[in-house]
């Protein structure tokens, strides 16, 4: 999702590239799911590797995961998909008998505000309690309590990304964001987003976790600029049935096909090549 305010009021000023160390490590995000438990809106929009991740690993098609963890929406003047943002639960199973109470540090910017996860055990079972605040809920049933909150759909009752090695490209930068100049893009660090205090500096190359990296970098960049031109066909489209017409052909050429998997010759990114070509021919 593109920004358009001053990046010094979000940043710390400086631009980063790949080589670069930045104060971006949350070591792992300890204790801590403050962002994928939020409503995180549209923001995180999925490009076509995020789609080719997200089908390895939920071993489900683009089109079976479309109204359950992801949807399509409008947005920056096309339609592209992004993460469903939904319900998900967080459980807690306590042994022993004295109603222990087990705390997640969310770590919020305004001075460590504690999540309580508590249960009591044993006598009373069958007893289910339901009070909702501030769009969560909790269920108490016996010796397991659930908080059900909105949130990324793809969080575990652990509180952890069930994902986390198929994750999006945008969970991988975060607390970085891109900043695009001409045919290119460098990193910023987004100083307001992640509320972990003790964060430590981190190579760029590192802190995004992404193979072939150079190879995914020129890929970003063609995408954003491919997506650029979408955009301006479809408000050049001249009528909004055309215009779909030309988001959903984007969408099916690049998301709903599915891409081959571990083939010679035939990484992702090749493939994506090869469809770029033909859709800015059609284009
Ligand atoms: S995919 Fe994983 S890292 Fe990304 S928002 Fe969802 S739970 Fe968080
Ligand atoms: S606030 Fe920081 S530490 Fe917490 S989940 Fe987000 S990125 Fe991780």
């Amino acid at each position: 999702m593109l920004r358009y305010e001053d990046i010094k009021d979000f940043s710390d000023g400086r631009l980063y590239e790949l080589n670069d160390m930045v104060k971006a490590d949350c070591q792992d995000c300890r204790n801590c799911h403050k962002c994928c438990s939020s409503d995180m809106g549209k923001s995180i929009t999925l490009d076509p590797l995020d789609i080719f991740r997200l089908t390895q690993a939920t071993g489900r098609a683009f089109t079976e995961m479309l109204g359950r963890e992801i949807e399509l929406s409008f947005i920056d003047g096309i339609i592209i998909p992004n993460m469903l943002m939904g319900e998900y639960t967080v459980t807690e199973t306590q042994s022993g008998t004295g109603g222990e109470q087990q705390t997640i540090d969310d770590e919020t910017g305004t001075g460590g505000e504690q999540q309580t996860i508590s249960s009591a055990t044993g006598t009373n079972s069958g007893q289910q309690t339901v009070s909702s605040e501030t769009g969560s809920e909790q269920q108490e049933t016996g010796s397991v309590k659930v908080i059900k909150k909105a949130g990324c759909r793809f969080l575990n009752d652990a509180g952890r990304c069930s994902i986390h090695p198929y994750r999006p490209g945008i969970c991988r930068l975060f607390p970085l964001g891109r900043i695009y100049e001409g045919r290119t893009f460098k990193y910023f660090l987004q100083v307001n987003e992640c509320s972990k205090k003790n964060r430590t500096k981190v190579k760029v190359s590192k802190w995004i976790d992404t193979e072939d990296i150079e190879k995914y970098t020129a890929f970003v960049t063609k995408w954003h600029n491919f997506l650029k031109l979408v955009a301006k066909k479809g408000a050049e489209a001249g009528d909004e049935t055309k215009a779909k017409e030309i988001f959903m052909f984007v969408i099916n050429t690049f998301y709903v096909v599915p891409y081959e998997k571990n083939m010679e010759g035939t990484d992702f990114y090749k493939q994506f090549d090869l469809r770029l070509k033909t859709a800015i021919q059609y284009l």
